[in-house]
């Protein structure tokens, strides 16, 4: 594949655009694969692209039901931070959020990743208190977080109302290193990278059911006719409840629509992310002069991926209450995503009761931010059989009482 540089574009434009290649190939399914993912969200990519690149293994098909990145992935509010509190998360987030900081070059490919800070605000001394101790937790993982003073807040976002009328802001938990990148491009990146290494990327084929024979995977039945394999990794968030039906095993985790929505473009006014976790709505600024708005999690569990009325207003009325001038902001568009919730808010990347089954699932309403490093890991474990990032994710955890409780990181935050 030839490399984008400005070298290219000024060829390109010279003869029209004419010669650009396309970025991935849509090739036939072959017989068999020496490994296969379920799933072309960024996980899953960001799994064979790690599998290829850090262990050789290319002779991979990533399968996809509908178009590529068109599940979460394609819908989140893109928020990147590393600011977790127990140690197997602050590892594993840290490793992501480290890798978005070279990943437009690893790829060759522009995900406009932008360090621009993220702040969680303080508005309840509960909050106060969980946030110190998430950045004394941070200072000893050696991710950089501090909490910051109202007046601090103030400086950083010019159009943010202190005085809120039921919560007044008192502090926040700053990570100057956090920030957004392009969520598309970071599916596109990664799905041209493994084209180029030779893998298989085959969108609209739906995986109906997976083979077994004594207990150990043997390949996966599609839309597209039976596709074997000896490893299979199960990357599917929202829809990981049924791929581990079809396997023949059950997860601890919920399927639950998340909403966001975006206004007109305006004039530059807010050049960092901020989460409002009490009142429970947050922002950012894209680069089109969009306010990305995120709010909450249905309060039922469905398989919906668009919006509803009752979520625009309690979004945007806790959006009014921290920046006033939203009000005047028209809204353009609304959506939804299916995430997969478990109990500690902590995701799974574990073996599975079937042998040569992996899952990678339960990063919630968070997982953007994690998808290099979920990758990362991922990969080892399926290519080596363990991984130090994944280790303490197991699927073990939840029979052993060993929880990763993210609640005040992951909760409610994303
Ligand atoms: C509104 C919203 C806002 C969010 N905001 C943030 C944020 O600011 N920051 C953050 O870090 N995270 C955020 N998230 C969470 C984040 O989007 C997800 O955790 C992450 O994108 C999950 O990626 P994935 O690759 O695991 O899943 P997905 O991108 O959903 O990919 C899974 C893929 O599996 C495919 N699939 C399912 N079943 C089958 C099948 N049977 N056969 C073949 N393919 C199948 C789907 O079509 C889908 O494309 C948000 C999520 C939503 C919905």
């Amino acid at each position: 594949m030839r490399r984008y540089s400005a070298f290219a574009i000024a060829r390109e434009a010279a003869r029209y655009h004419q010669g650009w290649e396309r970025a991935w190939a849509s090739p036939e399914p072959k017989k068999s694969y020496d490994a296969i993912i379920v799933g072309a969200g960024g996980h899953g990519l960001a799994t064979a692209f790690y599998l290829g690149k850090n262990f050789g293994i290319t002779n991979v098909a990533v399968i996809e039901k509908g178009w590529l990145g068109g599940g979460n992935t394609g819908r989140n509010t893109t928020i990147i931070r590393s600011n977790y509190l127990q140690d197997p998360s602050a590892a594993i987030y840290e490793k992501a959020r480290s890798l978005y900081e070279t990943m437009s070059q690893d790829l060759n490919y522009n995900v406009m990743f932008s360090p621009r800070g993220v702040i969680m605000l303080a508005q309840t001394h509960h909050e106060v208190r969980g946030y110190l101790r998430t950045a004394h937790a941070n200072a000893l993982q050696g991710v950089k977080t501090e909490f910051i003073s109202p007046q601090r807040v103030k400086e950083i976002v010019p159009i943010i109302n202190l005085d809120g009328p039921r919560y007044p802001v008192l502090g926040g938990l700053w990570q100057a290193r956090g920030g957004t990148a392009r969520h598309d491009a970071v599916a596109w990146g990664y799905a041209r990278a493994c084209s180029d290494m030779g893998m298989d990327i085959l969108q609209k084929t739906e995986v109906t059911g997976i083979r077994k024979e004594n207990g150990a995977v043997t390949g996966v039945e599609t839309s597209r006719g039976f596709i074997g394999t000896k490893k299979l990794g199960i990357v599917v968030a929202g829809h990981s409840g049924v791929l581990a039906d079809m396997a023949g095993f059950r997860l601890p985790i919920e399927s639950v629509a998340l909403q966001a929505l975006v206004s007109e473009p305006i004039k530059p006014c807010m050049d960092c992310v901020v989460m409002a976790n009490t009142v429970h709505g947050y922002m950012s600024q894209s680069d089109k002069g969009e306010m990305v708005i995120g709010g909450g999690a249905d309060g039922y569990n469905n398989y919906t991926q668009r919006g509803s009325f009752h979520h625009i207003e309690e979004t945007v009325r806790a959006l009014v209450e921290t920046f006033p001038m939203v009000s005047r902001l028209k809204m353009l568009r609304q959506w939804g995503g299916i995430v997969d919730m478990t109990g500690d808010r902590s995701p799974i990347l574990s073996k599975t009761p079937v042998d040569g089954v992996f899952i990678n699932c339960g990063w919630g309403t968070g997982g953007f931010k994690a998808i290099p490093g979920s990758g990362w890991g991922m990969a080892e474990l399926m290519a080596r059989g363990y991984s130090p990032l994944t280790a303490e994710f197991g699927l073990n955890r939840f029979k052993e009482g060993r929880f990763i409780d993210e609640s005040v990181a992951a909760g409610v935050a994303h």
